[in-house]
């Protein structure tokens, strides 16, 4: 009997051994570093923390996003949190190189993953959105940890949809003071997705847009109305900005607005001309002058879906 249980610890001393042997290769992985923002100081009071640009992957652990921090009386504004707890973890700590004020408004400019997954890591905070950003996190975040994890190869288990609690309906504009700092509440027509807000600094000049406007990387058209886009696009060019902190990409003047603005509405007259001319969409990408969009990141994996879904939006709004 007592040579069998010596024998049972025996093999369970060589399980250990071999797990120990095995945890620093499985280490290597967990131990690396998440990337670092560029932190991009505006004005006195707003930052922006720029991510690495592309699609999330194993070397980025899924941080690729930007997000707004505003620094108010008493505490810290942050628009958009990252795509996972880790990531929001992150970005607080930075935030904490800034400003000793702790963080107490989250404002999500809509629910794709990578703007809202992080929001676990502010527990105390009140958190804002559109009203169907709000549903559309309660509908699709669990969606959205699936990517997360099938992208970064790794599991987060802390991770998990918060939608928010105060929330504005669509097509709306509400003027609001959060932390002393006056800020609109811009909720356009659906445009990047059916749940998108922006945020106006009329003080400041300054947009917070969400995927609404993007610098360097493809925008995705997922889950976007081309129509409504193009339209909102035109409405922040009328406002009075000097900058606006896009939701990839690098800080963007009024110069950049127009140049994207031109740019979707030569993609949607084109792809509605080849439609017209009763082409697929597969036959209009050939013909398509594509050279803008050919010097983006994510031009190979983004831009044939996003023909596609415009096409798909001409043929459903010409019935
Ligand atoms: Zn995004």
């Amino acid at each position: 009997m007592l040579s069998n249980v010596y024998h049972f610890l025996k093999i369970q001393f060589g399980l250990l051994v071999l797990l120990l042997l095995l945890l620093p290769v499985t280490g290597v992985q967990a131990g690396e570093r998440l990337p670092e923002p560029e932190i991009k100081k505006v004005n006195d009071r707003v930052y922006a923390l720029l991510g690495p640009i592309g699609f999330p992957s194993k070397e980025n652990h899924g941080y690729m996003v930007n997000s707004a921090v505003l620094i108010g009386d008493e505490g810290v504004v942050l628009i958009d949190t990252g795509f996972s707890n880790e990531i929001g973890q992150h970005l607080k700590n930075t935030i904490a190189g800034i400003t000793d004020k702790p963080v107490t408004h989250i404002i999500n400019t809509h629910h794709h993953g990578d703007h809202i997954l992080g929001n676990t890591a502010f527990p105390d905070a009140e958190i804002v959105s559109s009203k169907m950003c709000r549903e559309l996190v309660e509908k699709h975040g669990y969606d959205w940890i699936a990517i997360l994890e099938n992208t970064t190869g790794k599991e987060h288990p802390d991770t998990r949809p918060v939608p928010a609690q105060t929330v504005y309906p669509q097509e709306s504009h509400t003027d609001v003071t959060l932390q002393g700092i006056s800020m609109e509440m811009w909720v356009p027509a659906g445009s990047h997705t059916p749940g998108d807000m922006m945020i106006y600094l009329p003080q400041d000049k300054l947009l917070i847009s969400g995927d609404v406007l993007v610098k360097k990387m493809i925008p995705s058209f997922v889950d976007a109305h081309l129509g409504s886009w193009i339209e909102t696009l035109a409405q922040i060019e009328k406002r009075e900005i000097e900058t606006v902190i896009p939701g990839h990409g690098p800080l963007m003047t009024k110069a950049d607005v127009k140049a994207m603005h031109r740019r979707m509405a030569d993609l949607y007259a084109g792809i509605e001309a080849g439609y017209n001319q009763g082409l697929m969409d597969s036959e209009i990408r050939k013909i398509l002058d594509l050279s803008q969009w050919k010097k983006m990141k994510e031009f190979e994996g983004q831009m044939g879906i996003n023909i596609n879904r415009a096409y798909l939006e001409i043929e459903r709004e010409s019935f």
